[in-house]
């Protein structure tokens, strides 16, 4: 019989709402609503994947050896080799645990997260969105500076693993086994060096929020995401197998090594000790100590116990990021024209040019694309309705684009 509210309302007949509420479909005999039948709908998918994937298809003979991942890197991401080294070995160590049989009981293999730290635009997020092309797991990329304390406007902690979720198609285990990379990390450390007495909503809460997941537990994760659907049925996500890789610029971190290091000497007793530390490029020192002197708890330090580096981009980096990887920016273009029976060349001029410009208007390596698109956006609105064969872009051309747009600006 259809189920009607007292005042003769339909409602739905699983979860009780009206028709004010939500959206009903009307059956032969009474209503169901849209959330009711999307959550079955879940339900039936996830159980039916959940039994033919209880293992995941890897095979130990196929693995990636972490060399192979590093070469597979270092098509895309130019220097960075310590970065490379430690995510290629995690990331092996990481399928090598999937791979480990439940009666195995001699030794548990358990996780290493990683940190990774390097000033923005040095490739932390293009490192792991390259390792995501060579995944066999499902993973994501969330961003630290939208979480915040359940309670408080932005996403609650647990709203990470929503996004793995789905990846996986909301099939539990697969998540259980996926990998999640957290940007901007550096941006919930607590604000000085003191544990504050108020609550800190984007800082050390958030940071005891994000403990829970890394150390491993059972997890009530929104498959929605958010709080736009406070009716969702949660799911479970045991978070002990997830790896999770963080990524931050650490702005000023480069202060705390070397007051680190300061005082090493001053403990040691002799400078000299310390006479071969390389002054522009202190990052490559960076410790745990420094990760907590900027705002890191230590239990989250405790818990991520793989830290690596990426080094700054200097001229020489720029310079093959612009033509070597294997997507390429000048290969992109290179390829659109292309497409229009048109060879395109870059004389070497024009390329140490837009180099220079990037490092001129401090923009890194974001900056190469932007500059790089104000010379091209002429020519590839002209071109194609006027020109086949040879087009040279040369230095003049070059000058007297960026420096109109210069104008503007
Ligand atoms: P972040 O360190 O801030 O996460 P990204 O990885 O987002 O920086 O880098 C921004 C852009 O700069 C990338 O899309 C990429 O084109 C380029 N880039 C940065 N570093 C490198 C690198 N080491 N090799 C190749 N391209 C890079």
């Amino acid at each position: 019989m259809a189920k009607q509210k007292k005042n003769n309302e339909p409602c739905c007949c699983l979860c009780g709402r009206s028709g004010s509420q939500v959206f009903l479909f009307t059956g032969m005999q009474g209503y169901v609503c849209a959330d009711c039948v999307e959550t079955a709908h879940e339900m039936i998918v996830s159980a039916s994947t959940n039994s033919a994937t209880e293992n995941i298809d890897l095979d130990k003979n196929k693995l990636p050896k972490p060399k192979e991942i590093k070469t597979f890197l270092d098509q895309y991401v130019i220097g960075q080799d310590e970065a490379k080294k430690y995510l290629s070995v995690s990331v092996y160590n990481h399928y090598k645990r999937i791979l480990q049989k439940k009666d195995d009981n001699d030794v548990e293999i358990e996780k290493s997260n990683i940190i990774m730290v390097g000033s923005t635009g040095t490739g932390k997020t293009l490192l792991a969105k390259t390792i995501a092309r060579l995944l066999n797991v499902p993973f994501t990329i969330v961003d630290a500076t939208v979480l915040t304390e359940a309670g408080y406007v932005g996403e609650d902690i647990e709203s990470i693993l929503t996004r793995l979720l789905q990846v996986a198609d909301y099939d539990v285990k697969k998540t259980e086994k996926g990998i999640v990379f957290i940007d901007e990390i550096d941006k919930i450390a607590r604000k000085g060096d003191n544990p504050s007495i108020t609550r800190d909503v984007s800082g050390e809460g958030v940071q005891q929020g994000l403990l829970k997941l890394l150390e491993g537990s059972v997890v009530n994760v929104p498959p929605q995401g958010g709080r736009k659907h406070p009716e969702q049925k949660m799911i479970a996500v045991d978070t002990k197998n997830i790896l999770f890789i963080c990524g931050g610029a650490f702005d000023g971190i480069e202060r705390k090594i070397a007051q680190r290091l300061n005082t090493k000497v001053v403990g040691y007793g002799s400078l000299q000790k310390n006479a071969h530390i390389d002054k522009d490029k202190l990052i490559q020192y960076i410790s745990p100590q420094d990760l907590k002197s900027f705002g890191l708890i230590p239990e989250i330090i405790g818990r991520l116990p793989i830290l690596t580096y990426l080094n700054p981009l200097d001229r020489q980096a720029l310079r093959r990021i612009l033509t070597e990887p294997k997507n390429s920016i000048i290969k992109q273009y290179v390829k659109l024209f292309e497409m229009d029976g048109v060879e395109l060349i870059f004389s070497d001029e024009v390329l140490d040019f837009i180099v220079d410009k990037a490092i001129e208007f401090k923009l890194g390596a974001r900056g190469l694309r932007s500059i790089t698109e104000t010379i091209m956006t002429d020519l590839m609105f002209e071109t194609p309705s006027e020109q086949t064969g040879q087009l040279k872009v040369e230095l003049t051309y070059a000058k007297e684009r960026v420096n109109k747009m210069n104008h503007i600006v």
